[in-house]
């Protein structure tokens, strides 16, 4: 059976930037071949929970000032109406057209770069508690039965305000929390993660909340987690990505 993942997207030039957050995504991808991925990502919040029902979902450049090469990256994975509308109803999410946002198609362009693998999206609803979010990925563990790999893509660790070069060092602020959660989720201490807001440095790193959120989504779609990458880049940006197996 497929493991959830929680994959830590950093910033959009990890689609061009040779790093080792980049070079474990192309090796991954390699080792886990899914009949389709369900994304839920930081970069698509919504006020109730929509599903993407498109054949062929655009590639979002959602984002500014990065190199015209980035804005010229095209990702044509196909949809998949059919699950689409089977999330649709069994989540009571609204079906919508969406193309995929650059937390869904920058790993999965990595991953799967002949884009062979179809792509379904779901939003990431605002105003859910963290319970809400993990009960969602419950929902969709069933998913990992079928072949489907169910993904979280957000970032461990996201104050953009604190952005530094690509190799700047780790700020003590910084790996005490992504250390805290590491903490607690190899030891599965999962009332601990519903409450991360309250650990130490938790606002620090993460201003809003979107870029955590998808990581309880992961975590509920799956079991015991391990972590499969390490890295931090721009100092403040951890890479790290989790299988809940
Ligand atoms: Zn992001």
């Amino acid at each position: 059976m497929l493991p959830s993942l929680f994959i830590s997207h950093g910033s959009p030039m990890l689609a061009l930037t040779r790093t080792p957050a980049h070079d474990f995504l192309r090796q991954l991808g390699r080792t886990l071949r899914p009949a389709a991925v369900v994304v839920i990502s930081a970069h698509w919040a919504s006020r109730q929970l929509m599903v993407s029902t498109s054949e062929r979902p655009e590639t979002i450049h959602d984002f500014g000032g990065f190199p015209r090469e980035l804005f010229e990256c095209q990702y044509p994975a196909p949809g998949e109406p059919e699950l689409a509308n089977r999330l649709a109803r069994e989540l009571d999410a609204m079906p919508v057209e969406r193309g995929l946002d650059h937390g869904a198609w920058v790993p999965l362009s990595l991953m799967y770069p002949a884009a062979d693998v179809p792509v379904v999206s779901l939003s990431l609803p605002t105003g859910w508690s963290n319970a809400e979010l993990a009960t969602l990925g419950e929902r969709l563990a069933v998913l990992r039965e079928e072949n489907i790999l169910v993904v979280g893509s957000g970032s461990l660790t996201h104050d953009l305000r604190s952005i530094d070069a690509i190799e700047a060092p780790v700020p003590d602020w910084v790996s005490t929390f992504a250390d805290w959660v590491h903490e607690r989720l190899i030891s599965d201490d999962r009332d601990a993660l519903l409450d991360w807001q309250k650990a130490p440095q938790a606002l620090a790193n993460h201003p809003t909340p979107e870029h955590f959120q998808p990581l309880l989504v992961a975590m509920g779609a799956g079991g015991r987690a391990e972590r499969r990458h390490h890295s931090v880049e721009h100092g403040v940006l951890t890479m790290d990505l989790y299988a809940f197996t």
